[in-house]
């Protein structure tokens, strides 16, 4: 899975939700987020974070990020 980490606090860009083949972008409190079960990996959406906030999970540091995306993704 992808997951959305801390730089996307207060980034007012949605080019990732736009380019996401299978809508799985939610709205955090403070920011967006990825929810873990139904990202495919495509990968597609992280060239579009113009914060480079979108990273895989397999990324040093990354995966600490996993729990957070889901529970913001499954709040609302
Ligand atoms: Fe959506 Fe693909 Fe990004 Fe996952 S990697 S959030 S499926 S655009």
């Amino acid at each position: 899975t992808y997951v959305v980490k801390d730089n996307c606090i207060a980034c007012k860009y949605t080019d990732c939700v736009e380019v996401c083949p299978v809508d799985c972008f939610y709205e955090g409190e403070n920011m967006l987020v990825i929810h873990p079960d139904e990202c495919i990996d495509c990968g597609v959406c992280e060239p579009e974070c113009p914060a480079d906030a979108i990273r895989p999970d397999t990324d040093p540091g990354a995966e600490e990020w996993v729990e957070f995306n889901r529970k913001y993704s499954e709040i609302w």
